[in-house]
């Protein structure tokens, strides 16, 4: 089972674009990539306890595939 949250933020994979911009930028490391043959790509949360809330891939996703939950 995939995770799409932390305590702080929340991803809408059917929104995501998968340009990675939030994998690269999170200093905590918190997202993971899916890709599976180029059909099913998208981002999501791979280790949820290390999000500390600081929301920069909130403003980072030109998407709005992440939001704020807290
Ligand atoms: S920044 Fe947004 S569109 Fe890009 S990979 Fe992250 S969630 Fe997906
Ligand atoms: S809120 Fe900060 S620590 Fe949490 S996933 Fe986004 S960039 Fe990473």
């Amino acid at each position: 089972m995939k995770q799409f949250d932390t305590k702080y933020i929340a991803v809408d994979r059917e929104i995501c674009k998968a340009c990675w911009k939030c994998f690269e930028n999170c200093a905590q490391q918190v997202f993971g990539k899916i890709n599976i043959l180029g059909l099913h790509k998208h981002i999501y949360v791979k280790n949820p306890d290390n999000c500390v809330g600081c929301k920069k891939c909130v403003k980072l996703c030109e998407n709005g595939a992440i939001t704020e939950v807290a």
